[in-house]
């Protein structure tokens, strides 16, 4: 990945190095999705494109998210009990808290839990390529 002194990626040099053009529907939806730290669905991405480019159709949304997918420029999760939900790649690792109620994603990061995990790979005789951890909750009533 090309990345900037400032440490951010560049995802359209990376695209453009691996022959994809950059289509200003393209360009507007990557930057929709570097933008924001959300998680948003494709439905919620078109809502938010169709505000800069009211020509964007919700196929070109689909389809660009499958293009950038399969580039390694977005991950797509899929989170139980809804529509698949994107970021973009090449953030620091971590883990996912899902609000079932709001759908709300809340990232963190345990570097317990990192070193938990590597050590039960360990006694079971691998190493960790890479893993998803996502917990399921209810915001707690009382303070
Ligand atoms: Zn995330």
């Amino acid at each position: 990945m090309t990345e900037h002194t400032t440490g951010r990626v560049d995802h359209e040099a990376d695209l453009r190095k691996a022959g994809i053009r950059i289509t200003r529907p393209r360009r507007i939806i990557l930057r929709i999705v570097s933008e924001t730290d959300d998680h948003p669905d494709a439905y919620e991405i078109f809502r938010r494109a169709v505000k800069v480019d009211k020509n964007i159709s919700l196929s070109t949304v689909y389809r660009t998210m499958k293009l950038l997918e399969e580039h390694g420029t977005i991950q797509r999760h899929a989170f139980a009990g809804g529509p698949s939900r994107f970021e973009h790649a090449g953030e620091e690792h971590h883990d996912h808290l899902i609000d079932v109620e709001t759908g709300d994603v809340i990232e963190f990061r345990s570097d317990k839990i990192e070193k938990l995990q590597d050590e039960i790979a360990r006694e079971l005789g691998y190493d960790i390529l890479h893993h998803k951890l996502e917990l399921y909750g209810r915001k707690r009533r009382s303070a």
